[in-house]
């Protein structure tokens, strides 16, 4: 096991406040059994679940309720026993509608239905270990939610030689993925044997920013003596957009994901500390992923506290277990303030992919009018993609959606770094994220069209 600084500096970036202090150093607290959960079909990316339980159906924890709906979905599992009282169709977090499951929860029920652990399962085939993963719902809990069972099968063009372990978390206010690593750093060692095993690869990286000292101690420790795995603890300076996936892999192996391209193009496979628990979850001990850890915080958040709570709570419950609120909620983002997405009410439900809940009151809501743009060049400065955020947002603004996708604007991870430094409050982000799925849509009805004729 060895210790290194990151390669290199991040192009772009920002230095955003992060209050992480509200958090940081409380351990994580399980929540008790909410009186409803409700349980979204689409927590991932990909082909939403479909149900396979009807209303007033018993359940037993752990059990499938939604099934797969193809090779890039994931099923769903009832995180606790009890009722099904309704199947609707409702918001999930990210503003798509889904269907969704509300299950009447039952405290009294204690009994689980888990898969056969694999104690073994460095002796099985790679393929079964990838079947049981797919099986028991796993899905990357970074924020993206993309099938971990496919990520871990990429094409034989494509072999891997790296993994990046993620746990830079850089987003402001939010430090789940801190407390696993210092709480649960041996369970990520598992996932990373596993991961390593399932790809044949020996070389990996865990990168963690230079402010989460005690975590960056607790992962060397658990990853002393990890027999045939050259792992390395990669220390990252403290900036944002750290964690995201391409900066990841420059800063830890100086490779560059190419434009369009995944992390595979180059060896790669990233994974977030949280993903690779439910990996060694599902391998080890045959139990689905239906459970997270959610930061609960913000300033007028009386217990702010990182909570491990059934997947399908609500923001509400989880809010009122932290001790309620000391002033009104102007704001309530799911995930970090930089490229969360702010909720409509507490009435949501987390989700897979829920890393935090942030509350912020009116007096830390900017309240912004966009102006023209003067030209100043902050927003290319800060861009860690080498994009031109001022010229693509003119297109995207007058619906030359051609010359945006000329401009690269796919290349866009949405950080939000742009739309920090703009002087004149220009919405360039949220002018990127909704042009982005026109631009691909468009882009795959002409290749429908193009595979037609
Ligand atoms: S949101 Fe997109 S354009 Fe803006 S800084 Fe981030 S990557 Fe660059
Ligand atoms: S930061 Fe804002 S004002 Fe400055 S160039 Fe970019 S879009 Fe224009």
């Amino acid at each position: 096991m060895r210790v290194t600084r990151a390669l290199r500096k991040l192009r772009g970036s920002i230095h955003p406040q992060y209050f992480k202090g509200l958090t940081s150093d409380r351990n994580i607290v399980e929540m008790p059994l909410p009186e409803k959960l409700y349980l979204s079909m689409a927590q991932h990316l990909g082909a939403p679940a479909k149900p396979i339980v009807a209303k007033g159906d018993t359940v037993t924890r752990g059990q499938c309720i939604a099934e797969s709906a193809g090779f890039i979905s994931v099923p769903v599992h009832a995180p606790v026993s009890g009722k099904v009282i309704d199947i609707d169709t409702a918001p999930t977090p990210s503003g798509t509608m889904a269907p969704r499951v509300i299950l009447e929860t039952d405290p009294e029920n204690t009994e689980t239905v888990t898969m056969p652990p694999m104690p073994d399962w460095n002796e099985r085939p790679q393929e079964e270990l990838l079947k049981r993963i797919a099986e028991a719902g796993v899905a990357g809990m970074g924020g993206a939610g993309f099938p971990t069972h496919v990520k871990l099968s990429p094409p034989s063009d494509k072999p891997i030689n790296t993994i990046i372990i993620n746990g830079a978390e850089c987003e402001p206010y939010l430090t789940a993925d801190h407390r696993l690593m210092v709480e649960q750093g041996k369970g990520i060692a598992d996932g990373i044997r596993i991961m390593c095993y399932i790809l044949n690869v020996k070389t990996v990286f865990v990168a963690i920013e230079d402010n989460k000292p005690e975590a960056i101690k607790t992962m060397q420790d658990a990853l002393e003596n990890l027999e045939g795995i050259d792992a390395t603890v990669c220390i990252l300076p403290t900036e944002y957009p750290q964690g995201a996936e391409k900066q990841q892999i420059a800063i830890t192996t100086g490779r560059e994901v190419p434009s369009g391209g995944l992390p595979m193009d180059v060896g790669c496979v990233v994974e977030n500390v949280g993903t690779v628990l439910a990996i060694a979850d599902a391998i080890k001990k045959g139990i689905p992923l239906t459970q997270r850890v959610t930061t609960v915080t913000g300033h007028i958040v009386k217990n702010p506290q990182n909570v491990l709570a059934p997947i399908g709570t609500t923001y509400a419950d989880l809010v009122s277990f932290c001790g309620g609120l000391t002033a009104p909620a102007a704001k309530v983002i799911s995930g970090g303030p930089m490229m969360g997405m702010a909720q409509p009410s507490l009435a949501i439900a987390t989700t897979k992919t829920t890393s935090g809940l942030v509350v912020l009151e009116e007096s830390r809501v900017h309240i912004y009018q966009a102006m023209p743009c003067i030209g100043c060049g902050r927003c290319l400065e800060a861009c860690p993609m080498n994009l031109v955020p001022a010229a693509i947002s003119y297109a995207v603004e007058g619906g030359d959606y051609d010359r945006a996708e000329s401009l690269n604007i796919l290349d866009c991870i949405e950080c939000g770094c742009c739309a920090f430094v703009c002087p004149s409050s220009r919405p360039l982000v949220q002018h990127f994220k909704l042009a982005k799925p026109k631009i691909i849509l468009k882009r795959r009805q002409a290749a429908d069209a193009k595979g037609a004729k």
